[in-house]
């Protein structure tokens, strides 16, 4: 089966300020595949599933709380395609069954295959060594942004988002907002809010939209995948005041970097500001277990 196209609506995030700030819901696209992960695996699978392989196989790389190895693994399981991840750390080869993405992924049907962090350095090697093991599989990159991905990002703008002055994404590897700068309107400027602390991104990113219409903003609050008790209180902060949940590893740190920008004047009066809700609320589970066992607060 292939994967189906959904509208996904726009809300207003309301603010006692001159700007006006709203959210496209991605994180709602798909109970299972939330974000822009669904919209990267788009055209990836059902451009491989029109070619009818005999023996459909999803491949593909992540850490231990990955999204695009939940995505992955959910998709397959939706697809009807079997699924197998790399996933970085050999210790986690007895304990995987603790971890709630991979017990997640474990429970769509992906086969695991742990990698010693060394061996998972050069992915380019074992790509090939795959692709000659498994030569029909289709395998898809870590964090899933190759130039089927960057195409599918399209399916996250339509007539409602050209009347933005800003369109901001959360930043990992680059593909999403690659997509948003490539596809949107020729007056709008995106911002990207890196969750990694990469300087790499900008000319990753020039090469797939090839389009300067962008600028980055580090939003890592101290590294991507650490989580403060300030970023914690931001999002349950949020969740109460609007009611929308946010993810601590890209859209929480997200938000509360835009909140100060506003905070500090930097968007024009009258602008227009919508942020992309990428998802990753699968990722909380997995963080509050972490911050149990430091007896942090949990996310709520
Ligand atoms: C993967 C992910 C991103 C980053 O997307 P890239 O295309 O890799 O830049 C942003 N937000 C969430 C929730 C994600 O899971």
């Amino acid at each position: 089966m292939k994967i189906p196209e959904i509208h996904i609506p726009v809300v207003e995030i309301p603010l006692e300020n001159k700007v006006k700030l709203f959210m496209k819901r991605e994180d709602l696209v798909h109970p299972q595949v939330s974000g822009n992960k669904y919209w990267k695996l788009f055209f990836n699978i059902n451009h491989y599933l029109d070619k009818n392989p005999e023996k459909p196989y999803l491949i593909t790389f992540g850490g231990a709380f990955s999204n695009h190895i939940a995505a992955v693994s959910a998709v397959g399981n939706l697809a009807g395609v079997a699924t197998l991840g790399i996933i970085r750390g050999e210790e986690l080869r007895d304990k995987w069954r603790d971890n709630p993405t991979l017990l997640f992924a474990r429970r769509n049907g992906m086969n695991l295959q742990f990698v010693t962090r060394e061996e998972y350095r050069h992915k380019d090697k074992l790509t090939g060594f795959l692709q000659k093991e498994f030569p029909e599989a289709l395998i898809i990159p870590e964090g899933g942004t190759n130039e089927d991905a960057v195409a599918g990002v399209k399916m996250m703008l339509n007539d409602e988002t050209k009347d933005f002055d800003y369109l901001c994404t959360a930043v990992g590897t680059g593909g999403t907002i690659a997509g948003i700068s490539k596809y949107c309107e020729d007056n709008q400027k995106v911002i990207g809010f890196k969750a990694v602390d990469d300087d790499s991104l900008e000319n990753k990113i020039l090469e797939l939209t090839s389009k300067k219409n962008f600028s980055l903003i580090d939003s890592s609050f101290g590294g991507y995948g650490k989580i403060k008790d300030d970023n914690v209180r931001f999002i349950n902060d949020f969740k109460e005041k609007y009611n929308i949940p946010l993810d601590p590893i890209y859209t929480g740190k997200m938000m509360q970097q835009i909140f100060e920008l506003i905070k500090d004047g930097f968007f024009p009066e009258d602008s227009r500001i919508l942020c992309f809700h990428t998802g990753g609320l699968q990722g909380i589970e997995g963080a509050n277990l972490l911050l149990k066992k430091q007896n942090r607060t949990l996310i709520v």
